[in-house]
């Protein structure tokens, strides 16, 4: 037991740059110098490389990764009044980059392991419906073969927002790559983080690839320059590629300590009877987890997330607390009492690579020091 107090914030973002700044000071003198700003050969190289670690057989950058996933579903060619399932428990993203593209979100519940409900979406199939957007949530890929099942049976297409999951895998495949267009994103927070916005289309078709292209650089040509279509400026900058690059050579050992920091988790908590934890990398199974959050259930919530507050220990409950279909605002008027329990429950201990393991069980120890007191109060 470890007693003594310290402050553990849920995430620490002077670290991004911090934990390898010579590094990062290097790149931006280099590019710099160069002159190297807008999709110059580090974006040609980061995306290659990108497409190699993922096995997919093109990566485009973009400008984060809900323009990413909208312009997917553009480049995939789905038409306006579509409609698209999603899970409720995503970001608002999922649901807008839907929108934007024409189409009509539809959330579903959520199942056990956080992830779309594979049952649900079943259920909401109507003649208008035309894709699946799965979120590969906490870093982790849903159960694909049961999704592309449906996926097949109904004539729909999936496109996966893998935002959360650069580097999780699914019976070996890399999440982003079942979809026809599928979303990463690079936000400081997210596993393999830049220094501002960023994030990847990844596909493996050559007409979506081609779209994509022009849709994020004003619909023109890179060998002609000629406008061949309508598009955005939604272009991944060239110095945010060269430092995902870097990032992305170090990533192997970003994901081992994450998975490290999420069994000692497991190992310390898992007894506790008010608390459900997420499936340990050890249980990977058909599954191979990169831990972008610890996402958990706890039973009083909210009276664990101030005991730990009260103790240094920063913790966030995802999308503020949020599901999607409960902003009224966007028109959504579903009620989806599964989920809407669930988020009563949810909350997400420090996963980061600023925690050491003093820190880790500094949070373990507090954790259970809430629910022991409880039971012997
Ligand atoms: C972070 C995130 C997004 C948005 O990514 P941006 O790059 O910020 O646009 C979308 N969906 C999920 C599940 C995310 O976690």
């Amino acid at each position: 037991m470890n007693n003594m107090s310290r402050t553990v914030p849920f995430f620490d973002y002077p670290s991004v740059y911090s934990q390898d700044e010579e590094a990062y000071q290097r790149i931006l003198s280099d590019v710099g110098r160069r002159g190297a700003f807008i999709m110059q050969s580090d974006l040609r190289e980061f995306e290659e490389q990108l497409a190699k670690f993922t096995g997919a057989k093109y990566a485009v950058g973009v400008a984060n990764a809900t323009d990413g996933l909208q312009m997917g579903m553009m480049a995939g060619g789905l038409e306006a009044g579509f409609e698209a399932i999603f899970c409720s428990h995503t970001m608002v993203a999922t649901a807008s980059a839907i929108h934007f593209a024409g189409g009509v979100p539809v959330p579903v519940d959520a199942g056990a392991d956080h992830l779309i409900d594979v049952a649900a979406i079943e259920a909401a199939i109507t003649d208008k419906t035309r894709a699946i957007v799965p979120t590969q949530l906490n870093g982790r890929v849903a159960d694909m073969d049961a999704i592309i099942d449906i996926a097949d049976r109904h004539g729909l297409e999936i496109y996966e927002d893998a935002a959360q999951a650069l580097g999780a895998r699914y019976k070996d495949k890399m999440g982003g790559t079942f979809g026809v267009a599928n979303c990463i994103s690079f936000y400081p927070a997210k596993v393999l983080g830049c220094f501002g916005d960023g994030g990847a289309v990844l596909t493996n078709d050559d007409t979506v690839y081609k779209n994509l292209m022009l849709l994020r650089d004003h619909g023109r040509s890179d060998s002609t320059g000629e406008i061949e279509m309508w598009g955005f400026n939604s272009r991944l900058d060239n110095l945010q590629a060269a430092i995902l690059s870097h990032n992305l050579n170090g990533y192997q050992r970003i994901i081992d300590r994450r998975r490290h920091i999420a069994a000692a988790y497991d190992r310390a908590l898992s007894d506790i009877s008010e608390m459900q934890l997420p499936p340990p990398p050890a249980d990977d199974g058909d599954h191979f987890d990169i831990f972008q959050n610890y996402e958990i259930e706890a039973q009083d919530r909210d009276a664990l997330q101030a005991h730990l507050r009260e103790h240094g220990i920063g913790t966030l409950v995802q999308w503020g607390g949020s599901p999607v279909h409960l902003f009224r605002a966007l028109g959504f008027d579903q009620s989806l009492p599964a989920t809407e329990a669930l988020f009563d429950r949810l909350l997400m201990l420090p996963m980061n690579m600023a925690l050491s393991d003093d820190d880790v069980e500094y949070v373990c120890d507090t954790v259970a020091s809430f629910y022991e007191g409880k039971n012997s109060a």
